[in-house]
C-alpha cells in the first residue's frame, strides 16, 4: 500500500506507457483562436488565400502573439464554441506549405529575466497545465532582485502524469529531459527563484537515467497518490508550471522555435491502444482519434478522467491546457444517493476541507457559515467525488459553493443601493 496522507490512490492503467515514444501526426489544416467572444477580427488585413509560414504571428490576443502552427495558406474565419475556452473567432489555414518563421537565437549569458520574458512572449509559449501564456505566470511570480524570499520559492515543472490514462509527461522528459530541464533553469532565473525541479513519478531505473541526465539534486519523486505533492518542505511555496512549457522554453532559447505543437496521450477504452501524438495547435479532435482507429460511439473527454470535460464536437480544435484527449465507451451513469456521512469526502481531501459539510451547509443556504469552511480552497481535484461511496459528485458541489464565496446573502440588495 502506497503512503499518503490525503488524496486517493487510482488504479494504474497505463500499461506498457514508459515504452510509449512520441509520434508525429500529419495534418490537413489546423483551427487557431484570434479572439475571444464575437470581437471583430484581428486578421481583416490579411486576404484569403494568403500564404503563412510555420511560426509566423497573425495578430495579439491579450498581448501575446497568435503564432500560424503550420506551414500553408490562410483560407478565412469563423465564430466557434469551444467546451474549454467558450466563444472564440478562429482563423482556418489549409496545411500545404514548409516555411517556418524563427526568433533570432541569443548566447545564455545575454539571456536576463527581462529577456528570457521576452523570448517567452514572441514564442507563444503556453503552460500545458491551464492553457495559460508562460511569460504571464512567470511575470506575476517574478521576485525583486535580491528578495530572500526567492530561497523559499521553489519552481516545479510538473511531469507527474498521475491520471491513469496520461502519458506525454513522461514521453517528454525521457525523450528531452536536458533541454526540457534547461527550459525550466531559465524560468527560474526569469523568477529569480533559487530553486528548481522537476517532479516525476516514474519508476526506478528510468529516474536514474533521468537523474544521470540532469543531476541527482534535480529530480524529485512522488509517489502514486492523486493529487501527487510536488515538494515535502511545509516552508517553501511551490509555483508549478508544466514540463511541456520547460521544453518549449528550451527550444525557443536555444533554437528559435514558437511554441507549435502538444504532446497529447490520446487513450480510452474506444481505442485499441494509447498513443503520444505531436500535433500542431488547432488540429481537430476528430483527426486524433481517427489516427487512432477509435471505435464509433465513443464520447470525447478533453483532459483527464478526474477532471476532464465533454466534448461533442470532433471538429473542435486542440488547444494550449490539453495533454489527454479520450475516447470512452458509452457507460450507464450512476445515480447519486444521499450523504451515508462516512466522511471518506474529508479524509481524502488534499486542501483539508470538510467536502459533505460544505455541502450541507449550501444546501440548507447557511451561507453565513459557509465562509469559515473555507469552500473557496477547493482546487476541483475531483478526489472526493471520486471516494464519494454515494456516488455524488461533491467537488461539483464544493466549487459551486466556493464561488459564492458565503456571501450569496450579502450580496442582495446590493442593487438597491445602485
Ligand atoms: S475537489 Fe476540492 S473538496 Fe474535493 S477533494 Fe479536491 S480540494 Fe477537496
Ligand atoms: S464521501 Fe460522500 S457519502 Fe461520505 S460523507 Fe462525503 S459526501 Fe457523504
Amino acid at each position: 500500500m502506497p503512503l499518503f496522507q490525503r488524496g486517493v490512490v487510482l488504479p494504474f492503467q497505463k500499461g506498457k506507457a514508459l515504452e510509449r515514444g512520441i509520434e508525429s501526426l500529419d495534418v490537413t489544416g489546423v483551427r487557431l483562436p484570434l479572439a475571444a467572444g464575437d470581437m471583430d477580427s484581428p486578421i481583416s488585413h490579411l486576404a484569403a488565400d494568403t500564404p503563412v509560414a510555420c511560426g509566423q504571428e497573425l495578430c495579439r490576443m491579450d498581448d501575446t502573439p497568435v503564432v500560424s502552427t503550420v506551414s500553408g495558406t490562410l483560407e478565412g474565419t469563423v465564430a466557434i464554441h469551444h467546451p474549454l475556452y467558450g466563444s472564440l473567432l478562429c482563423a482556418d489555414i489549409r496545411a500545404d506549405g514548409d516555411a517556418e518563421d524563427r526568433l533570432p537565437v541569443l548566447p545564455e549569458d545575454e539571456l536576463t529575466a527581462d529577456v528570457i520574458l521576452q523570448i517567452a512572449r514572441d514564442a507563444a509559449i503556453y503552460d500545458e497545465l491551464d492553457g495559460i501564456p508562460l511569460w504571464e505566470k512567470l511575470q506575476q511570480w517574478r521576485l525583486p532582485e535580491n528578495d530572500l524570499t526567492a530561497l523559499h520559492s521553489v519552481l516545479v515543472a510538473d511531469a507527474t502524469e498521475n491520471d491513469i490514462f496520461g502519458s506525454s509527461a513522461w514521453a517528454v522528459v525521457m525523450e528531452q529531459p536536458k533541454l526540457a530541464f534547461f527550459g525550466l533553469q531559465m524560468a527560474a532565473r526569469a523568477t529569480r527563484f533559487s530553486r528548481y525541479h522537476i517532479a516525476t513519478m516514474l519508476p526506478k531505473r528510468r529516474r536514474r537515467t533521468l537523474k544521470h541526465a540532469i543531476g541527482r539534486m534535480n529530480v524529485y519523486t512522488v509517489g502514486d497518490e492523486y493529487p501527487v505533492t510536488l515538494f515535502a518542505d511545509r516552508d517553501d511555496e511551490v509555483y508549478r508550471i508544466g514540463i511541456q512549457a520547460c521544453l518549449a522554453l528550451g527550444r525557443a532559447l536555444k533554437q528559435g522555435l514558437r511554441h507549435t505543437a502538444a504532446i497529447v496521450t490520446v487513450a480510452g477504452d474506444a481505442l485499441p491502444a494509447p498513443r503520444n501524438l505531436r500535433v500542431p495547435f488547432g488540429t481537430e479532435i476528430g483527426a486524433l482519434l481517427t489516427a487512432c482507429q477509435a471505435k464509433s460511439g465513443h464520447q470525447i473527454i478533453l483532459g483527464d478522467s478526474m477532471v476532464g470535460v465533454t466534448c461533442s464536437d470532433p471538429h473542435t480544435p486542440l488547444l494550449p491546457g490539453i495533454t489527454t484527449v479520450l475516447a470512452m465507451l458509452p457507460r450507464p451513469v450512476r445515480v447519486p444517493g444521499p450523504c451515508i456521512g462516512c466522511g471518506r469526502c474529508a479524509a481524502v481531501c488534499p486542501a483539508g476541507l470538510l467536502p459533505y459539510e460544505i455541502v450541507r451547509r449550501s444546501e440548507n443556504m447557511h451561507y453565513e457559515r459557509l465562509q469559515h469552511l473555507s469552500p473557496g480552497d477547493c482546487d476541483g481535484c475531483a478526489a472526493c467525488s471520486y471516494i464519494c461511496p454515494a456516488g455524488r459528485d461533491v467537488a461539483a458541489e464544493v466549487l459551486k459553493a466556493g464561488q459564492t464565496k458565503g456571501t450569496v446573502f450579502l450580496n442582495w440588495g446590493e442593487d438597491d443601493y445602485e
